[in-house]
């Protein structure tokens, strides 16, 4: 390690933007305790950079961002560029206590109540889809030419994941040009939210060393698939039991598993507004870009809000554990933090509330008459970020989650991201996402 490498202390905004300051990576342990300065109003800034005109900070005000050293984070050097060092911090008052918009703190809390009422431990995982910005004709979807045009970068960045502990599970070549998955091993719920946070910078800065640029914009091309990050959940008891699963019950998904999506879908217009977070991202959730195509349950259904993904037995793989939820209408736009903690307090609500567990959508929601199609959730999403903001203004359960600061920061951002693309077409409102995100 060379003297002035640097470590970067960082958080997620609430725009997900990666933001904080660095210090001498070999000065770290001297920060531990009471990390590094911070601003209230960073928490207002937009994606594209000046603040919010609506915020509830102004200029006076000091935080800390305190590192987590679980989350420490280092790549070392290689010939293609310098170490990547980063640690992921808790955004505090001066004092150390929590401070109420800090997004790490609301997941936090909301896998304590989970813990409280339920006695339930969350595991997850955030897949990620994203896309190479390339102007060369694309290969085929899926295909082998397209993950080997894109060499050594797919072998680089699988190293760097390695290295920066994201556990990443697989490379694939996905539908869009240039677009490309890699699924994560599940984790405990902060942990699996960090790890999002830091897949997300390091396929971006991997790319960027390779000229190129790793885009995880919900849509690059409204006339393709989009970008999706697919959020797997599982609960266990506090043995580390299964608690989503029981073989005697539909699609074998467990009475609490019923209640618990039940919550998730009544709430997903709500939702929406911190998962699908931009105003691109809408237009992502649109039919039969195997997105989200309705508001409803769906084994094995690409098309629905919530999929169970079939357990595979082959191999002697017990189904009992496999087991889950994915959430498929989240995409990089949102914060982690913000999104997992929502959609565990909206399961949570449904279980309170012994909601009945959904039906089950076992068929292409497109292809539904129009009383099914009703039923299913069809057409149900908002259709613009600025209707999901309406959702959530008129959802006290969705809306009471979070510290009046922290909705009033994060409504004002999202308003000055809608106003900032008043009157674009959808294709310049993308590109400008892409060179975003
Ligand atoms: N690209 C799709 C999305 O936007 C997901 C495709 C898939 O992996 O099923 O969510
Ligand atoms: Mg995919």
């Amino acid at each position: 390690m060379s003297s002035a490498d640097l470590v970067a202390l960082v958080c997620c905004d609430l725009g997900a933007i990666v933001r904080g300051r660095s210090v001498l990576s070999a000065e770290l342990g001297a920060h531990l305790d009471a990390g590094v300065g911070w601003v209230p109003a960073n928490m207002s800034l937009t994606p594209r950079g000046p603040l919010a005109d609506a915020t509830p900070f102004h200029s006076v005000g000091d935080l800390r961002l305190l590192p987590d050293v679980d989350t420490h984070v280092r790549v070392e050097a290689n010939s293609h560029g310098g170490a990547l060092e980063l640690v992921l911090c808790d955004i505090v008052e001066t004092d150390g206590c929590p401070w109420d918009c800090c997004p790490r703190r609301f997941l936090r809390e909301a896998l304590e109540d989970l813990r409280e009422e339920l006695g339930a431990c969350v595991v997850a995982s955030f897949e990620h889809e994203f896309q190479l910005l390339e102007e060369t004709p694309p290969a085929a979807p899926f295909s082998l030419a397209a993950q080997w045009r894109a060499e050594p970068f797919p072998s680089q960045v699988m190293d760097a994941l390695i290295e920066a502990g994201a556990q990443p599970e697989r490379y694939l070549a996905e539908f869009s040009a240039h677009q490309f998955e890699i699924p994560v091993d599940a984790a405990e719920g902060l942990a699996a939210a960090d790890r999002a946070v830091v897949l997300r910078e390091v396929v971006r800065e991997i790319a960027r060393r390779h000229g190129s640029r790793a885009s995880f914009a919900p849509l690059v091309n409204p006339a393709e698939a989009g970008n999706g990050v697919h959020i797997h959940l599982n609960l266990r008891d506090e043995e580390g039991q299964p608690l989503l699963y029981d073989a005697t019950r539909p699609a074998s998904l467990s009475e609490l598993g019923g209640r618990f999506a039940a919550g998730i879908l009544r709430h997903a217009a709500a939702l929406g507004a911190l998962t699908a977070a931009s105003p691109p991202s809408a237009v992502r959730l649109t039919p039969h870009r195997w997105s989200t195509g309705a508001v409803a349950l769906g084994p094995a259904n690409r098309e629905a809000l919530l999929r169970i993904p079939s357990p595979v037995t082959l191999g002697g793989g017990d189904p009992a554990g496999q087991l889950h939820l994915e959430y498929r209408a989240a995409d990089a736009t949102a914060n982690p933090y913000l999104a997992l903690g929502a959609i565990l307090r909206a399961g949570l609500e449904g279980v309170r509330s012994e909601l009945d567990p959904p039906p089950l959508l076992e068929v292409d929601p497109g292809r539904l008459d129009a009383a099914e199609a009703q039923r299913f959730g069809v057409g149900a999403l908002p259709r613009s970020l600025e209707e999901s903001l309406e959702a959530l203004a008129g959802d006290e359960v969705v809306r009471g989650w979070m510290a009046p600061r922290l909705y009033e920061a994060y409504v004002g951002i999202k308003r000055a991201e809608i106003d900032a693309v008043a009157g674009l077409d959808i294709g310049e409102t993308c590109r400008r996402y892409a060179a975003i995100y």
